[in-house]
């Protein structure tokens, strides 16, 4: 069994009016001797050209005539050979991005569901959440027309996020509570709710706001300073009883040791950021150790939420929903066959590998070439 061909090119997405384009994905095909192919997917910073480029010029090459069930040696050996170009960002992307379809490609292979591979399911219908807002100031009204917005899709939580850029702190505190305090009387007191801060509070903000979050019954109060200030967010954590989420923005298993060991006690992290199937199966080992648990980031609505479906359905504990940024169906439309949401229920079924089915024709007008 030989790897015979490594595709990896960017997806252009039309934007949710239908006019002009919004983003670009990072997406890979890998080919065997036996006709079988696997499906991945990069980290979607900056349209996943950095990953799909290290992938392109450095790891396609070594990919070629390994065998496909070699997943974690040949992720060592290719994180070993680039490691001075990350080991965060772009390099752990591109490796999360290989590991995807080596996974799926296994799937395929041996005619069995990701889920199976990874010891089997505890579930395989699955709850989503509405990840709501992002980066520009918005009204208390435009933060509960949104909300109102998701409720439709019928989501097991919603979670809203600070509105402010990462360079900003503690820009606009009195609104952010105002939005938390907002959405609790929308949706009733019983209705699970989380809260991001993205990294843009100081340490005294973050406690005072935590005070207030458990006040409103908030589950998780995810990243309320910046992710390279560890010890802060673990200070942060420590000092709070609601419980405090980070690690979407860590991306070796030695970054994730360092935020449990800081106090941080619900890590995040990404399977199209983080070394695929392979890094996440590591990740949750980690945090189980450690009484910890584990709720993934997912941004991506196609091939890397399906992965992360498949991952979630094997977790042990695995009691938050699972993230849904991008509720449009623009990616789907790319697929004859993918887990669709019903009532906000995802279903797994028993297809091999991730259970995904990709519509060439639909696909070849999106699809963007990576430079030579
Ligand atoms: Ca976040």
């Amino acid at each position: 069994m030989a790897i015979t061909n490594v595709d990896v090119f960017q997806v252009e997405w039309p934007d949710k009016g239908g006019q002009g384009t919004d983003g670009r994905s990072a997406w890979l095909r890998i080919r065997d001797d036996s006709g079988h192919e696997g499906l991945g997917e990069a980290t979607p910073m900056l349209g996943g050209l950095a990953s799909a480029t290290i992938i392109r010029h450095h790891f396609a090459k070594m990919l070629i005539d390994a065998d496909p069930l070699d997943a974690a040696v040949l992720q060592e050996r290719m994180f070993h050979h680039a490691v001075k170009i990350g080991p965060d960002g772009a390099l752990a992307g591109a490796l999360a991005a290989i590991d995807i379809a080596l996974w799926d490609l296994k799937g395929k292979i041996l005619n069995r569901p990701v889920y199976k591979l990874l010891g089997g399911a505890w579930r395989t219908t699955l709850p989503h959440y509405a990840s709501i807002g992002g980066i520009r100031p918005r009204s208390v009204d435009e933060v509960l027309r949104l909300v109102e917005k998701r409720l439709e899709h019928q989501p097991a939580l919603i979670k809203i996020r600070a509105d402010a850029y990462r360079t900003e702190r503690d820009a606009d505190l009195a609104g952010d509570l105002a939005k938390a305090k907002a959405v609790r009387k929308l949706v009733g007191d019983e209705f699970p709710l989380a809260f991001d801060a993205n990294n843009s509070y100081s340490v005294g903000a973050s406690i005072r706001m935590g005070r207030e979050l458990e006040q409103l019954g908030y589950r998780w109060f995810e990243e309320p300073v910046q992710h390279y200030h560890v010890q802060a967010m673990g200070e942060v954590a420590r000092r709070l009883d609601i419980a405090v989420s980070a690690g979407e923005q860590t991306y070796t298993l030695q970054g994730l040791a360092d935020l449990i060991a800081a106090g941080v006690r619900i890590i995040q992290p990404d399977i199209v950021k983080m070394g695929g199937f392979t890094g996440l199966l590591q990740a949750q080992a980690l945090a189980h150790a450690h009484g910890c648990d584990v709720i993934p980031h997912m941004t991506q609505p196609s091939i890397g939420n399906t992965a992360n479906l498949h991952f979630v359905a094997s977790q042990l504990h695995g009691w938050a929903p699972c993230e849904l940024d991008d509720p449009s169906d623009r990616q789907l439309r790319l697929f004859t066959k993918i887990p669709r949401r019903t009532n906000g229920l995802y279903h797994l079924d028993d297809s091999p590998g991730l259970g995904l089915e990709l519509d060439d024709h639909a696909l070849a007008p999106l699809r963007r070439e990576i430079p030579a």
